[in-house]
């Protein structure tokens, strides 16, 4: 009837302008292509993607503080014991599936053939020691300096400045040897050559390196781990202040309410926002003959490897739990994944997971504000999967025989490289670093595969916000009888309050 399509299209409105905003955006930036705009250009006509980027990016912080803080303070130590506890077991356990997933897919497919003319490398390039990275994981969880760590991400003692000497280094060799002959190169590298310097020059906005000069204005981070360990410590002492802790928590709830307020009127611009990004990116990329040959297999294996994770274990993972169909949980979500793919990263898009799973999936807020913003920090599946495909991945190419040892330290690590990198876009691509040297293959081969980042970025991007909404739900129904009895026991004091 006329009465319920229009309440169909009131309620899907966001959707439908986001899933149109899309299609457009593809349609406009393959209409653009033929042109070929400048690098310029194309930042200008990107430019309304780049500004809900920031948008979103401005509500990460206190987003994340806020919920934290109120979500632990507004528990009681019990079921915050309890949920955090189950919520922790869900990231293992889907982390560890994912990391299985990719491993078997990259041996079933086996995209990379040993290539003998391997690309030339010149000297002995320091190499991270795993420990260093783990060090570098742990001293995150806890900065130093907390205002700092409001706007500087994940920062390294170690790794990521070798990382850097690593990857230009590489960039040099293979500039130089593309100048020398290009015909002995293979065809990937020759063409990824741009794309490596334009990677580069996004690692460097997103990591503030030591040793480069900062680009201006490229600040915008937050060091979400050091900020969620200490939300979670400070929500739970102020929960068990009582009556002292009342303003405390008082301050964070409104906070919080304020937020989400203004996520309500981002929201009505993000499908302008993702029309540019999308668009902007397609107009920017190379030539999709790139994608051929060996690189082509392993963008395929990647893509297999997500979709089975998303849409195979994940939905079926809730389905046990709950019993609930998991295809109308996440069409609730279909904006936040959207965005997810439009940003690639998650922790600009949590301000729009926040709202999807709030408001279109009605999960319980005391969830919501604590297992997504950990979820968007430390759990990655998409990341697991892709980091160990990759690194096997890497081995084939260098006929580098693993072996069974050898195959479990790449899931452990890239489990942690998982955990350790940051919800923001190619973050992935540096802790990859950690995998590489856990096994001793060569860090500076990230350049074969960084053509096609960009591109798997926003994939595995979605696949981790899945992950973080599923687990929600999954949480969500675990612990109904502590949020029922907590219910009770407030009265009416809680409705209220959310
Ligand atoms: N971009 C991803 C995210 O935000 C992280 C990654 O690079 O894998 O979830």
């Amino acid at each position: 009837t006329k009465d319920s399509a229009k309440g169909f299209l009131r309620r899907n409105a966001f959707v439908l302008f986001t899933i149109t905003a899309v299609l457009l955006g593809i349609i406009l930036a393959f209409a653009l292509r033929p042109y070929k705009m400048t690098y310029r250009q194309i930042k200008y006509f990107s430019f309304p993607g780049e500004l809900l980027m920031r948008m979103l990016q401005m509500l990460v912080l206190p987003l994340i503080v806020s919920s934290l803080v109120t979500g632990m303070a507004s528990l009681d130590g019990k079921a915050s014991g309890k949920m955090g506890l189950r919520a922790v077991v869900y990231y293992m356990m889907t982390t560890i599936i994912a990391v299985f997933i990719g491993i078997l897919m990259v041996i079933i497919i086996h995209p990379g053939k040993g290539s003998k003319d391997k690309l030339h490398r010149e000297g002995k390039i320091e190499q991270v020691q795993t420990t260093d990275a783990f060090m570098d994981l742990v001293r995150n969880m806890f900065p130093p300096n907390l205002v700092e760590a409001c706007f500087k991400q994940y920062k390294t003692q170690y790794s990521t400045r070798i990382f850097t000497r690593t990857i230009l280094h590489s960039s040099n060799v293979t500039a130089g040897s593309t100048a020398n002959s290009q015909a002995s190169m293979p065809e990937n590298v020759t063409g990824t050559l741009e794309n490596v310097t334009r990677t580069l020059r996004s690692l460097q906005e997103v990591l503030s390196f030591e040793e480069t000069i900062p680009i201006p204005g490229s600040a915008n981070g937050v060091n979400a781990l050091g900020l969620v360990v200490f939300s979670v410590c400070f929500g739970l002492v102020i929960g068990s202040m009582k009556q002292k802790g009342r303003a405390l928590q008082e301050f964070f709830s409104c906070l919080n309410e304020a937020i989400m307020r203004l996520v309500a009127i981002i929201i009505w611009y993000a499908p302008v926002g993702i029309l540019f990004l999308i668009a902007g990116k397609i107009l920017e990329m190379d030539d999709l003959a790139v994608m051929g040959g060996q690189l082509g297999m392993y963008t395929l294996t990647v893509i297999v490897g997500l979709l089975i994770h998303s849409l195979c274990v994940l939905p079926l993972l809730y389905f046990i739990v709950t019993h609930k169909n998991p295809w109308v949980f996440i069409a609730g979500l279909l904006q936040a994944l959207i965005t997810a793919l439009g940003t690639s990263s998650s922790s600009a898009t949590l301000p729009i997971t926040f709202r999807c799973l709030e408001e279109n999936n009605g999960v319980d807020r005391r969830v919501t504000r604590f297992v997504l913003p950990v979820g968007a920090t430390i759990n990655m599946d998409g990341t697991a999967l892709y980091e160990a495909l990759a690194a096997i991945f890497i081995a084939q190419v260098n006929n580098f025989e693993l072996d069974f040892g050898q195959i479990i330290t790449i899931s452990i690590t890239a489990t942690a490289a998982s955990i350790g990198a940051a919800g923001i876009p190619q973050a992935g691509l540096v802790t990859m670093m950690i995998v590489l040297t856990s096994v001793g293959l060569p860090t500076e081969d990230i350049t074969l595969i960084i053509a096609v980042d960009w591109f798997l970025d926003r994939l595995r991007t979605t696949t981790n916000v899945l992950g973080d909404s599923l687990g929600a739900g999954i949480v969500e129904h675990l612990s109904r009888h502590e949020l029922d009895a907590q219910d009770s026991e407030l009265g009416n004091s809680v409705i209220e309050e959310n």
